[in-house]
C-alpha cells in the first residue's frame, strides 16, 4: 500500500517540455543520493539551483509516491528522446528502509504498467537506455542490501501483477488428469510451485528467497 501524491510541475515549468505521448515502456532509476527522500527530491526540482535538465515522473519512497509530470508527457529521465517520451519514468530513493522502498516501486510500478495495459516485459532500467549506473541500488554489488537486486525487484513487481483469483482446472500430468489452481494472465500459467511440484512428486523448501526442490525418495 502506499500513497500517491500529485505534486506536478507548473504549466512551462523549465522541467515539463509537455506533449502528449502513448507509453510503451516504464523505466526504473534510484536517484543516486543515499540522504535524500521522496520530498527533498521534489523540492530540488523547483530550487533555483538546479541546471540540470533531469526530472521524473513519479518517485517511490517508503509507503509514499510523489508525481511530478503528467503521465502522458514527456519527461527527461532516460537521455534519448525516444525513451523520454515513450517511457514512464519511475525513481526510487535510496534512503530510509530499503525493502519498504522497493517493495512501495514494485507494487506503483505494477499499477502503472496496468493503467497503461503493459506487461512486465516492458520494465526497463535507466542502464538499457544509456548503460548508465541507474538504478545502482538494484544492479550494482556495491549497492545492493541484503541480496534485494533486480532480480527481486522484478518478482515482486510480479507478485503485485497477478492479482487475479485463483481459478481450478485440471491438468495432464504425464497422461493423468490432476486437480490443481491457476491464475492465467499476460499469457502466463501461474500455479502455485508447492502444488506443482507435489504433483511431480518433489518437496519445495525456501532457502532464503529461493524455492529449493528435491525429488521425494
Ligand atoms: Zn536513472
Amino acid at each position: 500500500m502506499y500513497e500517491l501524491k500529485r505534486d506536478i510541475l507548473y504549466a512551462g515549468h523549465r522541467l515539463r517540455p509537455g506533449g502528449n505521448f502513448r507509453k510503451t515502456s516504464v523505466t526504473i532509476h534510484s536517484t543516486a543520493n543515499p540522504m535524500s527522500t521522496a520530498e527533498n527530491e521534489r523540492k530540488w526540482l523547483d530550487n533555483p539551483a538546479n541546471t540540470r535538465d533531469a526530472v521524473w515522473h513519479y518517485i517511490a519512497g517508503e509507503g509514499v509516491v510523489i508525481q511530478s509530470i503528467p503521465d502522458v508527457e514527456e519527461a527527461w529521465h532516460c537521455g534519448r528522446k525516444t525513451g523520454n517520451t515513450k517511457s514512464v519514468g519511475i525513481e526510487m530513493i535510496e534512503s530510509g528502509d530499503r525493502r519498504k522502498v522497493i517493495e512501495t516501486c514494485a507494487e506503483f510500478t505494477a499499477d502503472v504498467l496496468k493503467k497503461h495495459g503493459l506487461s512486465v516485459k516492458n520494465i526497463k532500467k535507466h542502464f538499457d537506455w544509456t548503460g548508465k549506473n541507474c538504478p545502482r541500488i538494484l544492479i550494482d554489488p556495491q549497492y545492493i542490501k541484503n541480496g534485494m537486486d533486480w532480480e527481486y525487484f522484478m518478482d515482486r513487481v510480479w507478485f503485485f501483477m497477478i492479482d487475479g483469483e485463483p481459478e481450478k482446472i485440471k491438468m495432464i500430468v504425464n497422461g493423468e488428469k490432476v486437480e490443481a489452481e491457476r491464475i492465467l494472465k499476460y499469457g502466463y500459467n501461474f500455479v502455485k510451485l508447492r502444488d506443482l511440484a507435489d504433483i511431480l512428486g518433489y518437496s519445495v523448501v525456501s532457502m532464503g528467497n529461493m524455492p529449493v526442490l528435491t525429488a521425494k525418495g
